[in-house]
């Protein structure tokens, strides 16, 4: 307690009075036990904090007062986390532990307290990707308690308020990233009463001459602005009043923030807007009652003037998903303006202004069977976290998009309501339905048309979608889907199918150097890059892991690296077994020159040795058998061991057979089909003869109702060559189906 002793008498009494009125102003009502949870955790913080005082002057506990403050009014939350937003900068600031909060206060506070503490102030550079992954570590924290960041925004919120006493650059550097994250996210939460404020109060810092200017022509014009909506309410009063509805209707100016990104967007000046203000009726109403009355409302505000059809907005019907209820109409008021009418009923209207808390209490009073937005928008959350990409910039950009949108409510055949945001289209609805639907989507069907990946959605739309187990994504979908769950199940999908491909370059790699007789090292690697002209080691594997550096592009590397093997592998050509086993070859084609041995159902090329107890010839029925210390020994099928190492070691036989390696190539024919459009023969082609460097041995095109029908012939080395050429191919514009034939 010796630490009070900084604290001046009237602090000491100015505090306590603080946290009464912060027990008695908050938005739920404590127990007992509520009440001491409280004072304690006022305590600790309190004696924790003593030797502090802000830059202003001003003792440090008025900061954590005041975030429990509007934790506990304005977002409306209960005790654990009013006692969390007193104790949120204690590890931080002073010598408490998350031991000790967990000791005193138990795990959920110590853990809300321990997030919000790991969300550190952002870095001093205005580094992008550093802002990003700060983001995404408190979205993280998010998905483990929402309390964390909604403390947070409190916490950032009362930073902005009480910012004055800072250095000008750090205003600025806050006010941005306030901007940037945390007015998104208190929208995201439905905290839209914050979310102004906090644009607001960014604005003022981060562009002071704009917001100073709007503010002063909005108290100039209020004289007349409130002469025009009492004009307009006293017309609707009336009516409303006749009709024995409880209300209350008054007008609200837009705020500074949202006029100025008006004026910015249109580049029109301040006189040039019309809908300053927004007209706000909010009703009293039973539960059952709620959606009558406020198209009972509309329609007596619709009696005396007329409106816009394209212009309802009915929220109560289709919330936003973060619980926003509303029924919004836009009329042709008095002196013949546009107006925004919103009526709410009185429940309606908490949500909007505490948002994730009302909507909380609310759910538990009524059994709510709805399911709360918000949990359903930190679960997709989780989703995408949960993916391995690890891109925080990739990342950023897709919550924010989601973050800002406005939404839309669409259909599935049975009638669900889907809510995605403005501008999403067939393939978002489809990742949003289930990522395998979204995986293998074709196209789909809106109100019973067929239309491309790309279409927009509508408000009203019945969408269908149409798989085929063929489709995978591919690049271009990161250009059609826009919701942050499509997009980074796309990435990770592609992401992984160039992991696979790369890895299995490196395997190949290995194996060809080998053979090679040279080592895998980084010295080999930085050669091989050198002499492919690649950026990285990746691309290296990636290339020939798809095929795209062959065997022998890798075997004249060998050569050009003038190594003393180099003698080695040219011998091996010039002592090309020639003579064959006439016994044996004589019902085969005479003309085949077997000179390789392969291996597997996949033909694979492998290193091998051939056993000295038999000493298979070429053309001989052979097969391999995979050796502890010595690699693949190949032993004829007649050897005296054959039947010994077949029964016994079974597992460690691999079939093997002699090919003629000038005809090592074997022939495939695809299939290939799709909507035709002009180019598209060219595309493929070039693709396959110009990229990839393979050569077309058969081309036919057939066309018919507006499809082509393609079917091509060419000579591959593997199953990795022709596996890379069907994706390729799959990735033209217009390609439906790749099969081979
Ligand atoms: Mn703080």
């Amino acid at each position: 307690m010796q630490k009070q002793s900084y604290y001046t008498e009237k602090e000491i009494k100015q505090t306590d009075a603080y946290l009464k009125k912060i027990i008695q102003n908050g938005y739920q009502k404590p127990s007992e036990d509520d009440i001491k949870l409280i004072r304690k955790a006022f305590e600790v913080a309190r004696e924790a904090h003593a030797p502090q005082r802000r830059k202003s002057g001003e003792a440090y506990i008025f900061h954590p007062l005041a975030v429990a403050e509007i934790v506990a009014e304005e977002i409306g939350l209960g005790a654990t986390s009013i006692a969390a937003a007193l104790l949120h900068d204690t590890i931080e600031d002073t010598d408490i532990t998350v031991d000790f909060l967990r000791r005193e206060f138990g795990e959920k506070i110590a853990e809300i307290v321990n997030g919000l503490t790991k969300i550190k102030r952002m870095p001093k550079e205005q580094d992008i990707s550093l802002q990003a992954e700060n983001f995404r570590k408190l979205i993280l924290t998010l998905s483990a308690d929402v309390r964390v960041v909604l403390i947070k925004i409190a916490d950032r919120l009362h930073n902005m308020r009480t910012m004055d006493s800072m250095p000008r650059h750090k205003q600025e550097k806050i006010a941005s990233e306030t901007l940037y994250i945390y007015a998104p996210l208190a929208h995201r939460l439905g905290l839209y009463k914050i979310k102004t404020e906090l644009e607001d109060l960014s604005l003022r810092y981060i562009d002071p001459e704009a917001y100073f200017d709007i503010k002063k022509k909005l108290a100039e014009t209020r004289a007349e602005r409130e002469a025009y909506i009492k004009k307009f309410t006293n017309i609707v009063k009336k009516g409303l009043i006749e009709h024995g509805y409880k209300f209350e209707i008054f007008g609200r100016p837009k705020s500074i923030y949202s006029i100025y990104r008006k004026m910015k967007r249109k580049n029109v000046e301040f006189d040039e807007i019309y809908d300053i203000f927004a007209i706000r009726v909010i009703y009293e109403a039973p539960p059952e009652m709620e959606k009558e009355i406020a198209w009972g409302i509309f329609s007596v505000i619709t009696d005396y003037f007329n409106y816009n059809n394209q212009r309802i907005r009915d929220w109560i019907r289709n919330p936003r998903s973060t619980g926003y209820q509303a029924l919004h109409v836009t009329v042709l008021g008095p002196e013949n303006k546009w107006v925004e009418v919103q009526i709410r009923s009185e429940r309606m209207n908490e949500i909007a202004e505490k948002g994730y808390a009302a909507h909380y209490k609310y759910k538990q009073g009524k059994d709510e069977t709805k399911e709360l937005g918000i949990e359903k928008w930190i679960n997709q959350l989780q989703d995408i976290l949960s993916n391995p990409q690890s891109n925080a910039l990739d990342f950023i950009d897709d919550i924010r998009l989601d973050l800002y949108s406005e939404e839309i409510h669409v259909f599935t055949p049975k009638g669900d309501v889907i809510s995605l945001p403005k501008g999403a289209t067939v393939l978002d609805f489809a990742f949003h339905i289930h990522t395998e639907v979204g995986m293998h989507t074709r196209a789909a069907e809106v109100n019973g048309r067929i239309v491309p990946l790309n279409y927009v959605l509508n408000s009203g739309d019945v969408v269908k979608i149409l798989t085929s187990a063929q489709q995978h994504p591919r690049h271009s979908w990161l250009n059609i889907a826009i919701t942050g769950r499509a997009r980074s199940k796309i990435r990770t999908f592609l992401r992984q199918q160039e992991n696979n491909i790369t890895d299995l370059g490196k395997e190949i790699l290995t194996r060809k150097l080998r053979t090679l007789k040279l080592k895998l090292n980084e010295q080999t690697i930085n050669q091989l890059q050198k002499y492919f002209k690649l950026k990285n080691s990746r691309e290296l594997f990636y290339k020939i892991g798809s095929g795209q550096i062959t065997n022998t592009d890798l075997k004249s590397f060998a050569n050009a690296q003038n190594n003393p093997f180099k003698k080695i592998l040219s011998w091996g050509k010039k002592e090309k077994p020639k003579e064959k086993n006439p016994k044996q070859h004589t019902a085969r084609d005479e003309e085949v020159n077997y000179d390789m041995i392969v291996f597997g159902s996949e033909e694979q090329r492998l290193e091998y040795t051939l056993a000295n107890c038999c000493n298979p010839l070429p053309g001989d029925d052979i097969f391999g058998f995979v050796t502890i210390n010595e690699g693949i020994k190949v032993h004829k099928k007649t050897c005296p061991n054959a039947i010994y190492l077949q029964s016994h070691y079974a597992h460690r036989i691999i079939p093997a057979i002699w090919i003629d390696s000038t005809k090592q190539k074997f022939k495939v024919f695809l299939k290939i089909s799709g909507p035709d459009r002009p180019g598209i023969v060219a595309d493929i082609t070039k693709i396959i003869s110009i990229d990839l460097k393979i050569p077309l041995e058969h081309v036919e095109f057939n066309y018919f109702n507006g499809i082509f029908d393609g079917k091509i012939g060419v000579r591959l080395e593997n199953t990795v060559q022709l596996k890379d050429l069907m994706f390729n191919l799959k990735q033209i514009e217009g390609v439906d189906k790749v099969e081979k034939l």
